[in-house]
């Protein structure tokens, strides 16, 4: 279908986080100065709280907007905190090689949020591999984890560290990067297709949740499996073959040998022993500062009253973070 001219609003203020078709076509007709009528279709592209001074917390949205017809040429300098720019939002980029290339067997060790990308970016470029992950599959794990964390019981290979989805199962989902990686898109696209929440297409802050994480999982596994992929648990990379510097697989456990002409390591940050295995091995390292973090909770009360002052109660906000 033809598409009418384009235009990107940025900085509309409303009082709700979702508002209607109807109350975003009024807004977005306002800021370009056409009869309500004119706006074919609105499609939020972010949206964020303005919780900062006096006035009672808004939510401001910027929008992709289609009109139809030729309006008048909107204004582009900001007016009143709106501006306007021809041109719809940016389009989404996958990690699509341009001459995808069979490139013998690929292998990836650790099913963490590095793994499963690796492996997810390979499968749509139509290069199928092995996905190893030393720990159990994610409903086993969530079972090892409650069972730690109630009786103390610690599974050297299925823990908070390792499993199905690696530490990310058990962070807090928190999509927030400084990276302006042309690809971030891409994989928020791929969570949402997963079942993550639609909201973390378009928030300033994206946030999915420990609790939504774990089912996320069983899909991500799914779509590599349909693409040709095999996903072994319970199956630790234990050493390299790679006589002359030159890599030609992997030790799984005790003894099997795997092929491999290309080995990804997405092995986390808790991998201790892969670390001291590939170091004895001559694998070129170098040390990082620590990264010590913390988690200090607070009520939600309190943090909604340092956020939103004396707004607070205000029905329709969502918990300050
Ligand atoms: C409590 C907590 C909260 C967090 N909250 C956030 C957050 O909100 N937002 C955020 O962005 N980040 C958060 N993080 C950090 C985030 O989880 C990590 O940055 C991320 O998981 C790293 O991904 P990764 O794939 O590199 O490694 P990992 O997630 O550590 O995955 C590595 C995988 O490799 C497997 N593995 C290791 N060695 C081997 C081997 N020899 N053979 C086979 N498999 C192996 C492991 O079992 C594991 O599954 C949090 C972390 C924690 C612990």
């Amino acid at each position: 279908m033809k598409k009418g001219p384009l235009y990107k609003i940025e900085g509309i203020r409303l009082r709700r986080s979702e508002p209607s078709a109807g109350e975003l076509k009024k807004a977005a007709a306002q800021a370009l100065g056409l009869p309500e009528g004119a706006v074919v279709s609105c499609r939020v592209l972010r949206r964020v709280l303005d919780a900062r001074g006096r006035r009672p917390p808004l939510f401001v949205f910027n929008l992709e907007v289609e009109t139809e017809g030729v309006p008048q040429a909107p204004a582009t300098e900001a007016r009143e905190g709106v501006r306007v720019k021809r041109g719809g939002g940016d389009a989404v980029v996958p990690p699509l090689l341009t001459a995808p290339r069979r490139p013998g067997k690929v292998v990836v060790v650790g099913a963490g949020p590095a793994g499963l990308f690796a492996a997810l970016t390979l499968a749509l470029n139509g290069i199928p591999g092995v996905l190893l992950e030393r720990g159990r599959p994610v409903d086993e794990r969530v079972r090892d984890v409650e069972d730690f964390w109630s009786r103390g019981v610690l599974k050297g290979d299925s823990n908070v560290y390792f499993g199905e989805g690696g530490a990310g199962t058990f962070s807090d989902g928190k999509l927030t990067t400084r990276l302006r990686n042309p690809y971030s898109a891409w994989v928020k696209i791929v969570l949402v297709e997963a079942g993550a929440p639609h909201s973390i297409l378009i928030d300033a802050k994206p946030h999915i949740g420990t609790d939504r994480l774990r089912l996320l999982l069983p899909n991500l596994r799914r779509r590599l499996l349909e693409r040709g992929w095999e996903f072994r648990f319970r199956s630790p990379m234990t050493d390299i073959i790679a006589p002359g510097g030159v890599m030609r697989g992997i030790v799984v456990g005790d003894r099997e040998e795997l092929e491999g002409d290309h080995v990804i390591l997405a092995v986390g940050q808790g991998a201790y022993d892969t670390y001291l295995l590939l170091h004895r091995r001559g694998v070129a390292m170098e040390t990082k500062p620590f990264a010590v973090g913390v988690r200090v909770e607070h009520p939600q009360a309190l943090i909604d009253r340092i956020q939103y002052g004396r707004w607070a109660a205000t029905p329709g906000l969502p918990p300050a973070d």
